[in-house]
């Protein structure tokens, strides 16, 4: 007895369903699978890894990663990782809660570096975590993301590794480009009052000085007190500080207020933390520190 033509029909469906599940007919789902745990990691291994891997960055452009909280779907993509890229250094803590369930190798882009202190606070390792504000910073930890690429994927380290170089050839670029820029401030104008302690490492690479933040450390979860806000407007005053620099990624409203009572500039869309949306020019390493080059340089001369 003949089978029924419809029969037929779903036999030949489930076959050819389970020809494209077993093929190389959909490449995404062959791609290494990386996640990235802030967004200027995510900068950085997106410019290593072009489109050769599937990329997760947990807390992305314009998210506070001091204070992020995982959501279901960025512990679904760290439990399916074969490699994660984190900062460490207290930047990415909320890794740590989610790591239970991942059976991918994790990488610490930042080992290796010449590290600033900083005051720990949540989740804090008593060093800055905010290496990415300088270049030479950023060209190191490219190496690193080379390495850790062509170890997970050897299939495209070539691609890697030439991205990589071509990206730190970039990135020289840049600080050229940014030194330029500071060097056009004059001498006995190159001080910073700024939000929380974030800028540690471009003020250190480009000659400029933090003399003070509103925010005591390198976190941003703390309220300053009226006293430590009434010692930085003196400070501010006596040292003739030009401008109070806050961040995209954090209420500005203390920040504002010292700067009204010490009648300075306030400049409020620094990027610390993170980087700019998609599309805004700052989304990238270079384009973010150029954008805050040029703020700073505009403020200060
Ligand atoms: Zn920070």
């Amino acid at each position: 007895m003949p089978r029924p033509l419809y029969l037929v029909i779903l036999a030949m469906a489930a076959a050819a369903l389970l020809a494209s599940c077993r093929g190389a007919s959909t490449p995404e789902d062959a791609r290494l699978r990386v996640v990235a745990t802030i967004a200027p990691v995510g900068a950085l291994a997106q410019a290593v890894a072009g489109d050769a891997v599937r990329l997760d960055v947990i807390a992305k452009a314009g998210v506070d990663p001091h204070e992020y909280q995982l959501k279901t779907a960025d512990a679904r993509a760290i439990a399916n990782a074969q490699l994660i890229l984190r900062n460490g250094l207290g930047a990415d803590a909320f890794l740590d809660k989610a790591l239970g369930n991942s059976k991918g190798t994790v990488v610490t882009i930042t080992d290796g570096l010449t590290l600033r202190d900083g005051a720990s606070g949540d989740g804090g390792s008593g060093h800055d975590p905010h290496v990415w504000h300088d270049p030479h910073n950023d060209i190191a930890m490219v190496e690193v993301i080379v390495k850790a690429l062509a170890t997970a994927d050897p299939a495209h380290a070539a691609t890697f590794e030439a991205n990589g170089r071509a990206y730190q050839e970039r990135l020289r670029q840049t600080d050229r480009e940014v030194q330029a820029l500071i060097e056009g401030i004059p001498p006995a104008n190159r001080k910073m009052v700024t939000d929380h302690d974030a800028f540690g490492y471009f003020a250190a690479r480009y000659g400029l000085t933090v003399v003070g933040t509103v925010i005591a450390g390198v976190t941003t979860g703390s309220e300053p007190s009226a006293a430590s806000v009434a010692a930085l407007v003196q400070t501010i005053r006596r040292e003739g500080v030009r401008a109070v620099f806050a961040e995209s990624s954090v209420d500005p409203k203390i920040a504002r207020r010292v700067a009204e009572e010490t009648n300075v500039r306030i400049v409020d869309d620094l990027y610390g933390d993170s980087l700019g949306a998609p599309g805004s020019g700052a989304d990238t390493i270079e384009g973010m520190l150029l954008s805050n080059a040029r703020k700073i340089a505009d403020a200060l001369k």
